[in-house]
């Protein structure tokens, strides 16, 4: 195993066989993985962890994923919609807490057409002066050109499981074809592409982790952004037991970070969700990114796309204080510049 650790790291390519000997490893050979991850990490990517304050604007969502606790058919929801002015304000304090980038997250909610939201990031360009990062579903080629133009830099959208039929069974609105059209329009629009998928979902084992990794990886991402699924009692994959092995979730961080060392990794909230101090263990094992949640207190606890969320009662000052904190701990520094994308001019050619 620790060869194969070894040659993972030093080549960044795997068998789809070896994930799975990776993913299923044990006892010291998991140690030595973390501490393979982190190394990499640290030579590629260096010590600073980058702050991208996530403002979650909007629960309104007219799809129904069947995992998610914000799906348009959950009637126990109270919606909600921050105004432009609010997320502008919001944005322009996430500045001042540290944050070099904003991530507007949302529902797929049309209220906020393409006009809204290029209003949106020219005045978060101009009055913030921060890099911008959507989050807010698929949209057109021709809607992601605009959002280009007005001062988008990043975006993020899952495809959230590499098996199509899954997809297909958890998505009654989307099509699988259709959302990895969506990330090429993305980089064609030449907007930095981030996507990931959940670890763990009903229906998928080791394999489909493994292949999930593998997917993400041929994708060329600039970000990726995975987490555990966390089943949300009012969906309906809610009876979902969590995987038996709970270090799985963080083996694949690892195994992305060994097979993607210049990709930026987030450290995601859902970590925090299921493990005491589980994004603090994630930048440990081959992450270099936190999203501290800015959102105003009084929407937090109304965005739930798994329950048991974290920093629901707390503003947004206690959640920079607490990121310096546990940044401090780790001995690691806070990002300086925007924390743009460290892929070379060859690995985005087809932009
Ligand atoms: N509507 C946008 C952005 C909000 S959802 C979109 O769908 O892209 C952001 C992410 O939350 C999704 O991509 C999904 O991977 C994650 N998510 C939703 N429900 C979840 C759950 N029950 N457990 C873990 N992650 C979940
Ligand atoms: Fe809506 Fe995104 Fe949740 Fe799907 S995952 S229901 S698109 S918020």
């Amino acid at each position: 195993m620790k060869n194969l650790i070894e040659r993972v790291s030093s080549e960044a390519t795997a068998t789809e066989a070896d994930v799975v000997s990776l993913l299923e490893c044990g006892g010291a050979d998991v140690k030595a993985l973390y501490e393979a991850a982190d190394c990499v990490r640290h030579d590629t990517m260096g010590d600073e962890i980058f702050l991208r304050g996530i403002i979650e604007f909007s629960n309104h969502c007219r799809k129904s994923c069947d995992y998610c606790g914000i799906r348009g058919p959950n009637r126990t929801v109270t919606r909600y919609r921050m105004t432009p002015e609010e997320i502008v304000e919001t944005a322009c304090q996430a500045k001042q807490l540290g944050n070099t980038t904003v991530v507007l997250q949302s529902g797929e909610d049309p209220w906020f057409t393409a006009e809204r939201m290029c209003g949106i990031i020219r005045a978060i360009r101009q009055q913030a002066g921060v890099a911008i990062t959507l989050s807010i579903g698929e949209r057109p080629l021709g809607e992601l050109v605009q959002f280009k133009e007005a001062g988008c830099d990043r975006y993020l959208l899952r495809f959230e499981t590499s098996d199509r039929d899954l997809f297909g069974r958890i998505h009654p609105d989307d099509d699988f074809d259709e959302r990895i059209q969506c990330l090429h329009d993305l980089r064609r629009a030449g907007i930095q592409v981030g996507s990931g998928f959940m670890i763990g979902l009903p229906g998928g084992d080791t394999g489909t982790i493994a292949r999930d990794i593998l997917f993400a990886t041929r994708l060329e991402l600039d970000m990726i952004g995975c987490g555990p699924y966390l089943s949300h009692p009012e969906t309906p994959l809610s009876a979902r037991p969590l995987l038996e092995d709970r270090e799985i979730y963080f083996k694949t961080m690892a195994v992305l970070r060994l097979l993607n060392p210049r990709a930026h990794i987030p450290a995601t909230t859902a970590f925090d969700a299921l493990f005491e101090g589980g994004r603090d263990l994630v930048l440990t094992r081959g992450a270099n990114v936190f999203m501290p949640n800015v959102t105003p207190r009084k929407f937090r606890a109304l965005y739930q796309l798994y329950p048991n969320k974290p920093c629901v009662d707390e503003d947004s000052g206690q959640c920079s204080a607490c990121v310096v904190g546990r940044v401090a701990r780790l001995g690691r520094t806070i990002g300086k510049g925007p924390g743009h994308s460290r892929r070379g001019p060859e690995k985005n050619s087809s932009q």
